[in-house]
């Protein structure tokens, strides 16, 4: 066993850390104040090479691995969620499902363009009525001639006040099974697609969307795949994603324990400085190893990606541990910081607004348990 990561990696990584450093870190704070998201970031991830970092150099991609789409999700998270929760639902959301079923002219269309950052994309899965069961989603999609008429809502759907098209899952026919959800790439804007922008209390910066379609023309090209039923390749999706969005927030633990760290090394309460007492050390010590636990989770769950042995209930666990570490140590840094942790002047209380989300998105921590319990054949 070789736990290492590559010269490689540790290359990707300092690249990521001077660019969060230069370009996220300056506008972290503003941009969660004014919940508005810098659009021009995904230009600039595109000509890194950032946005493709999991995808195959054959495919358009920058030919890395999961494990370096993580060490990416992971220096973003640690310096703003907001911005990696943007950067996560169009580079694999949106995109990933156009990279393992879309057709060569799809490709052409929608992914190219999406992993240089020339047009953002959005994931709209989610619906009022239709958060955790999936499979009961009422969004419709009627057959005519030439393409479908599509009506129905979606709701919290990241980065869709900005986005240039929506990979959109739809119901083609009436059953509750697998063959009668399909995707289609919605291109926007679009006098049939609304899109209100929603206000938020957790990832500020990263815009949210309620979108109310009423009878969209989506042609026959825009079907993805050009098939219908393609349920499975959502379920597979967001498999994948888990363990990315773990690496997310992973990444807030880590931003977290290091304001936490700083604080109680230099804060003097009394005759010594607060990390000298013992009920702050404990504190620290445990965030400390709940990251570090988190942190083979991830990495783990990437390399099963990588070999192509990921499983929904590996995936499940993954998320369910790094979201709630991210949740516990961010809370406890902010009762490190005492009054400071409450005020905007310090992170913390961003990064346990922005935990919360992940305790809900991408599946809430109950349907994680569901998944891995049905696993346990009990
Ligand atoms: C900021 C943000 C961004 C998002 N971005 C996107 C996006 O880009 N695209 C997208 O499609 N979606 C997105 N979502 C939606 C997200 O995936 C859903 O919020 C999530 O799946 C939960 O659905 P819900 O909110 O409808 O909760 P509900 O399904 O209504 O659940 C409410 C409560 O009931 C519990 N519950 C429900 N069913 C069960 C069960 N069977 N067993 C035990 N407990 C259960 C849940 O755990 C939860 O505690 C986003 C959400 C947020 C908050």
């Amino acid at each position: 066993m070789d736990f290492s990561f590559s010269p490689e990696h540790e290359a990707l990584r300092d690249t990521v850390r001077r660019f969060c450093a230069e370009h996220i870190a300056p506008r972290a704070r503003q941009a969660d104040d004014s919940e508005s998201f810098p659009r021009e970031l995904f230009r600039a991830w595109g000509e890194l090479g950032l946005i493709g970092v999991r995808y195959p150099e054959a495919d358009g991609g920058s030919g890395f691995d999961k494990v370096s789409d993580c060490i990416v999700r992971e220096e973003m998270s640690r310096v703003s969620q907001a911005f990696a929760s943007a950067w996560s639902a169009h580079s694999h959301l949106a995109i990933w499902p156009i990279w393992r079923a879309g057709t060569v002219a799809q490709q052409q269309r929608f992914f190219a363009p999406a992993l240089a950052g020339e047009r953002v994309a959005a994931f709209g899965l989610s619906e009022p009525d239709v958060g955790s069961n999936i499979r009961a989603l009422q969004t419709r999609a009627t057959k005519v001639e030439g393409g479908y008429r599509i009506r129905g809502s979606k709701l919290y759907i990241t980065n869709a006040p900005i986005a240039d098209f929506i990979t959109l899952a739809a119901r083609t026919k009436p059953e509750r099974d697998a063959a009668a959800i399909s995707l289609f790439l919605v291109e926007l804007p679009d006098p049939a697609v609304q899109i209100d922008k929603l206000d938020k209390e957790g990832i500020r910066a990263s815009e949210t969307g309620l979108i109310h379609i009423d009878d969209l023309f989506v042609p026959d090209e825009c079907l993805l795949g050009g098939r219908e039923g393609t349920y499975p390749i959502i379920l597979e999706c967001l498999s994948e994603n888990r363990v990315g969005v773990a690496a997310n927030c992973l990444g807030m633990a880590r931003g977290a324990m290091a304001v936490a760290l700083d604080y109680a090394r230099t804060r003097v309460v009394g005759d010594r400085t607060i990390g000298r007492y013992q009920a702050i050390a404990h504190k620290l010590a445990d965030m400390a190893a709940e990251i570090e636990a988190a942190h083979w989770m991830v990495y783990h769950g990437a390399w099963r990606v990588d070999q192509g042995t990921l499983d929904a209930a590996t995936a499940a666990r993954v998320k369910l541990i790094a979201s709630e570490t991210a949740l516990r140590v961010s809370e406890q840094a902010i009762r490190i910081l005492g009054g400071a942790g409450i005020m905007r002047d310090y992170p913390v209380g961003r990064f346990h607004r922005d935990a919360l989300v992940y305790v809900i998105g991408e599946g809430t921590s109950e349907i994680q348990r569901n998944i891995i319990a049905r696993d346990l054949e009990l």
